[in-house]
């Protein structure tokens, strides 16, 4: 079994849902006492937080592609970085470091290719929904056609993001305000939607809504456990 590194923290909501899921996925897999084989390097998230809001990317390169390096050198053999926004510097941290990282929206991508999805809607931070490191790689790299929510949506959709689920806080509220954004997009031609940040799955859950979910924390965690266990 390989050893995964994840670096998390960002938010630790979202890191413990990986942490729990890896198991799982082995201990199904393997069954007895069986656990994954994992280090973890969970970061302080409201330094990260403030340099994102401020637009300091190179400072965040530097200190993901630091905090990567302590991964690596603890001996895991391949990297997640437990976030899609900080895969904004994600070829920073890949630059400077020999193993090799698992990109959160590749993994996504090639489930929604599996299931023959070409069309889907995209929710996340406004810095995933609107930037190119994320939506541009899955038109660029996968031929999917990607749609976002109107900007009040996707103000809308950061700031729950940032203010509750980040924070564990989970309201009925806010699921409602979701599963409205969510129908918009499936009546925009949106065959499946990708929840592209990885504590929208604690608010929304498959079985909430008619159209297919992607959880990019699961499809994430469960590609590191498959290459995991891939001898
Ligand atoms: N975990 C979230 C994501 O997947 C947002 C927190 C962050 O900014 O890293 O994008």
């Amino acid at each position: 079994m390989k050893t995964i590194g994840l670096l998390g923290g960002m938010s630790w909501e979202s890191s413990l849902e990986y942490y729990r899921i890896i198991n799982e996925g082995v201990k199904e897999q393997l069954g007895k006492l069986h656990s994954a084989k994992i280090i973890l390097n969970s970061v302080d998230f409201e330094p990260i937080e403030e340099l994102q809001h401020k637009n300091e990317w190179k400072k965040l390169g530097d200190l993901l592609a630091d905090e990567a390096k302590k991964v690596e050198s603890a001996g895991a053999e391949f990297l997640l970085i437990c976030t899609n926004t900080m895969h904004k510097v994600a070829d920073t941290v890949q630059d400077r470091i020999n193993i090799p990282l698992l990109h959160i929206a590749d993994a996504t991508a090639e489930a929604l290719i599996k299931n023959k999805v070409k069309k889907v809607g995209l929710l996340g931070t406004k810095f995933t929904m609107e930037e190119d490191f994320y939506k541009k790689r899955l038109e660029d790299r996968f031929d999917l056609e990607v749609v976002t929510p109107d900007k009040k949506d996707r103000e809308l959709i950061h700031q729950i993001i940032y203010n509750e689920l980040c924070l564990g806080v989970i309201k009925d509220d806010s699921k409602k305000i979701y599963l409205d954004i969510i129908n918009s997009l499936s009546e925009k031609g949106a065959e499946g939607i990708i929840l592209g940040c990885t504590e929208i799955g604690l608010l929304v859950k498959e079985g909430d809504c008619s159209i297919k979910l992607y959880d990019t924390t699961k499809i994430h965690a469960d590609k590191a456990t498959e290459i995991a266990l891939d001898e």
